[in-house]
């Protein structure tokens, strides 16, 4: 629940570090990825003195990185720009350190390289933003459970730059591959794409890069494409743990008849340099390896002492009005989290940009909703809440599985409960329309909306490109 500190009134102009105008809140958002974003989107800048700090200048759109990844899309699909919104608010591309919630004040580093020439490069200098509200929507960073050599020599799937180096690395693996002085052995070395971590975003990539290869690939090299070969590793019994058990064995099946080679129960001891150590197994040597094993927790949220966390990830726990709980279980109305570096204490909902975008929105509507806040009291005397407690709704999963066919699995209600309509699972080429047309309504911009569904037609008349820059 949420009670103003200082009225607010409107308030326009902007300068670098700006001190809020006489009466103005200033809000400071962390992080433009799912949660950040949308709340910079949908909150009153003319009312709310908006400072956004994240390392990354733009928003991006994670359904579409591994289409990216393999040129089914461009990079600048995948993303929206944070500059969109300024200078109607201040954005520092910059990493929050650290965050004093007494003295209200979050301690930056600039995510800019250091300023100079040669010798007289001055490192970037640490600063202090202050804020009256306060969203943390950090995200979490990428799971490697600490095998040796991931970091080093695995790719990961993350962020729009991942997807680039994933794209170069396939490009780079077939045209060194088509050397002529290259054995049949060595080629399929270089030929193994191998992805570990069986959830969506590792079948995904699997299914998108098997388009490729079958496609332009073959068309281009047909006799490299007879040499690829992708395998999929994960350590659990079955790919896809949280759909329904009947669409993970139709993915298994697919997958599997299109060759895309599934090993489950494969546990990675170590990685090297083209090399995987898998126990029981031993060495497989690849060309390329995409990690994506979940999620590790933001090294800022491990670093904050002030608010109860979940063991492990150390999401920051909030109550139903996300509002982060402080270890005596109070709640500190003046900061919220969400998004994957969040859960609610009595309803812990999985890390997805369904969940970040929802509680965004949820944000979103209580910060504006104070603006005009005069406070009303129930039938005992206490303040009324701003609005109801959050609830999620759930509208879904969906996976892309290759040729043109996805699974989309609501078999949950919002409540958790089993979900008895019969279109609550959907596989193949309609649950393919589905996934296109979720993520082509979701797309932000006008920009995209444009882009979008032109470069996934410009892709099916001529073909993914395969020039290497
Ligand atoms: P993020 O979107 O990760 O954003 C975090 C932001 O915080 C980033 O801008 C980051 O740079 C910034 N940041 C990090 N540390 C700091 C710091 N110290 N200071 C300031 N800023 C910081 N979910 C679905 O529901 N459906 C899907 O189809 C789906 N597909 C996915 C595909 C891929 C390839 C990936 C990687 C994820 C996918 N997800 C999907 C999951 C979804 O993207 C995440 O759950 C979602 O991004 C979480 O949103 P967030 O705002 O919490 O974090």
């Amino acid at each position: 629940m949420l009670v103003p500190t200082r009225p607010c009134s409107a308030r326009f102009t902007r300068s670098f570090f700006a001190a809020p105008g006489k009466g103005t809140q200033r809000l400071v958002i962390l992080g433009s990825g799912w949660g950040g974003y949308e709340v910079l989107r949908g909150i009153d800048k003319k009312n709310w003195d908006v400072t956004v700090i994240s390392p990354n200048t733009y928003f991006n759109f994670t359904p579409l990185l591994a289409g990216a990844a393999v040129g089914t899309l461009e990079f600048r699909c995948t993303v929206e720009p944070v500059r969109r919104y300024t200078p109607q608010v201040q954005f520092y591309q910059a990493w929050a350190d650290s965050i004093d919630f007494k003295q209200k004040s979050i301690t930056c580093t600039p995510a800019t390289p250091p300023v100079g020439f040669g010798e007289s490069k001055v490192p970037s200098k640490s600063f202090n933003i202050p804020y009256d509200k306060l969203v943390i929507a950090v995200g979490a960073y990428r799971q490697t459970f600490n095998i040796p050599g991931v970091k080093e020599h695995a790719h990961f799937l993350k962020d729009v730059r991942d997807a680039r180096l994933i794209r170069t690395r396939i490009l780079e693996c077939l045209e060194q591959a088509n050397q002529p002085d290259m054995t049949e052995a060595d080629r399929r070395k270089l030929l193994n794409f191998c992805i570990v971590g069986g959830g969506p975003t590792g079948v995904e990539f699997a299914a998108e890069l098997h388009d490729l290869l079958h496609s332009e690939v073959a068309q281009h090299h047909p006799e490299l494409a007879r040499l690829t070969r992708i395998s999929l590793y994960d350590v659990a019994d079955s790919i896809l743990g949280s759909f329904d058990s009947s669409l993970v064995r139709y993915t298994e099946h697919t997958l599997r008849k299109e060759g895309i080679n599934i090993y489950t129960k494969h546990n990675v001891e170590k990685v090297e340099a083209g090399k995987l150590f898998i126990k029981d197994v031993g060495e497989v040597p690849f060309g390329l390896l995409v990690w994506s094993t979940g999620l590790a927790p933001n090294p800022l949220t491990s670093s904050i002492d002030d608010f109860k966390k979940r063991p492990r990830t150390d999401r920051l726990m909030t109550d139903e009005f996300l509002n982060v709980l402080r270890t005596d279980g109070t709640a500190d109305q003046d900061v919220f989290a969400i998004g994957d570096a969040a859960s609610v204490e009595v309803n812990p909902l999985p890390a997805t940009a369904q969940v970040a975008n929802q509680k965004a929105k949820y944000v979103v509507k209580s910060l504006n909703r104070l603006l005009q806040y005069t406070p009303s009291f129930d039938e005992k005397g206490n303040t009324k809440p701003l609005q109801d407690p959050f609830r999620f709704q759930n509208r879904g999963s969906l996976a892309y599985i290759g040729g043109w066919r996805a699974i989309y699995d609501r078999s949950k209600t919002s409540e958790g409960e089993p979900d008895q309509n019969p279109m609550s699972k959907e596989s193949g080429k309609l649950a393919w329309l589905l996934w296109r047309s979720a993520y082509f309504t979701q797309t932000l911009s006008l920009r995209n909306k444009i882009l979008v569904p032109f470069y996934w037609f410009l892709n099916w008349i001529f073909g993914r490109d395969l020039t290497r820059f």
